[in-house]
């Protein structure tokens, strides 16, 4: 649940990461096979510790699931987003941190 003051629809510092950070897990993976959202299994890439990940696209560095048109904050796959997208906090201190490192002002 998203802090009033941290609006991550016009933030997503989070989701721009170093390639190979943002790690899936294997209940990620089933549930996608799951619900038959084999192209979420296919757009995956190496991540660190042997693990899978989502892609960053070079130009910005953000995850290749971010951006919809007019709306570049805007998460693609929302309603399948990982787990890890799932549990991220708004306002944590990683939060914090990731806004700090692009410039956003924190509150
Ligand atoms: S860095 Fe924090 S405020 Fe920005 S999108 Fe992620 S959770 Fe939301
Ligand atoms: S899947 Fe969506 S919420 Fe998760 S890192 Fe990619 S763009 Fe951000």
């Amino acid at each position: 649940m998203a802090l009033p003051d941290y609006d991550c629809l016009t933030c997503s510092a989070c989701c721009h990461q170093r390639e190979g950070t943002i790690l899936v897990t294997e209940e990620d993976v089933a549930h996608w096979a799951s619900v038959g959202r084999q192209d979420m299994i296919d757009s995956l890439g190496e991540g660190h510790f042997g693990e899978r990940a989502f892609l960053m696209r070079e130009e910005d560095g953000a995850c290749v699931h971010l951006g919809l048109p007019g709306k570049p904050h805007h998460c693609q796959v929302y309603d399948v987003r990982a787990r890890v997208c799932r549990d991220f906090q708004a306002g944590s201190q990683q939060c914090r941190e990731f806004r700090r490192e692009r410039g956003i002002p924190n509150p």
